[in-house]
């Protein structure tokens, strides 16, 4: 056997005997899928699936996993497209309502969705309250990935990530995952993945396996990297507040100036690329309000430390301060 598995592309499998073996057609598995969910399994201690995107893994878990009339409380100023996505659902019973995470959840509701921690406003979930509260608890743990949180050893019963982040970590594969601390849920998603088709080919699966393995040292390295650059952002006269949560290579701040100010940042940054998501090898930043509207401040900006030499990215971001607050 090869040491690196090889992609295998294949759409069906022969029967043995008449009878189809672990793999025959690929929706339902295919080998290069498996694999990854066995790597990434074993990082969170649970059973994990694939899906298309981070998306379709939450489309899966709010369709198969609750019935309608059933309701989410979602952590508020959580990634805003899940909040669209539940509003998407509405119209088939879905029910969702936000709450406080860093508080104890609401009453009465049916699942509880956290954020660890929350893009673009960084705040951590009280694991332990949500914990406390008789309904199944997800977290998605797309920021702070299986090295700094396994919600599962925190009571959580399922983990979601956009694996498009630092799971694959390249900018260069669209794909989600859930892990499971039950097996019936990961059996029910698992049918329920097979039946509706939201999954991801053998080539983006390969992507994830091949990510994980440099997860550590790439999410370490950044966290670093970041740590450093939240500090010094803190004491710049351009910048009028820093969410850090201490780890990971996620970071938010206001520029000063308003979002005339945040817009001369974003363009005028030359090494850190103004571009949208998180979690790659290459830093990118960009002002949120284009897409959250007055959900985010207007001059809140959202940088994803990659793996470029700090000094390189602080020249880069003091620069493109100063210019912004026009001080050339
Ligand atoms: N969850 C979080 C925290 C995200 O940041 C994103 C995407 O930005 C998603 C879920 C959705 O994932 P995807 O873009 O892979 O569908």
């Amino acid at each position: 056997m090869s040491h690196v598995p090889p992609v295998d592309r294949s759409t069906i499998w022969p029967y043995r005997d008449g009878d189809p073996g672990e793999f025959f057609y690929a929706r339902y598995a295919h080998p290069n899928g498996v694999e990854a969910e066995r790597a990434l399994g074993a990082l969170e201690g649970g059973e994990a699936l694939l899906f298309s995107s981070g998306a379709g893994a939450t489309t899966a878990v709010a369709l198969a996993l609750l019935e309608p009339g059933q309701t989410i409380a979602l952590a508020e100023g959580a990634y805003y497209g899940t909040a669209v996505l539940f509003r998407e659902l509405e119209r088939w019973g879905l029910h969702f309502v936000e709450f406080d995470q860093t508080r104890a959840p609401p009453p009465g509701v049916d699942l509880i969705w956290l954020e660890a921690p929350s893009n673009p406003f960084l705040t951590m979930p009280d694991l332990g309250a949500a914990a406390a509260h008789p309904a199944k608890v997800l977290v998605d743990s797309t920021a702070a990935t299986p090295v700094y949180l396994r919600p599962l050893e925190r009571g959580a019963d399922l983990v979601l990530h956009s694996a498009t982040k630092y799971l694959a970590g390249h900018d260069d594969a669209l794909v989600g995952a859930v892990v499971c601390r039950d097996a019936a849920d990961a059996e029910r998603l698992r049918e329920f993945r097979g039946r509706t088709g939201i999954v991801v080919g053998p080539d983006t699966a390969w992507l994830v396996h091949r990510g994980l393995k440099t997860l550590r040292v790439r999410i370490e390295r950044q966290t670093e990297s970041a740590r450093e650059l939240a500090r010094r952002l803190h004491e710049h006269p351009g910048v009028e507040r820093v969410r850090y949560p201490g780890f990971g290579g996620l970071l938010s701040f206001d520029a000063a100036g308003g979002a005339e100010a945040a817009r001369g940042v974003e363009t005028g940054t030359r090494v850190i690329r103004n571009a949208t998501s998180l979690g790659g090898v290459d830093s990118v930043l960009e002002t949120r309000a284009r897409w959250e509207g007055e959900r985010v401040p207007a001059n809140l900006i959202r940088l994803s430390v990659g793996l470029e030499h700090v000094e390189e990215l602080w020249r880069d971001l003091d620069g493109a301060l100063r210019h912004a607050a026009g001080e050339r």
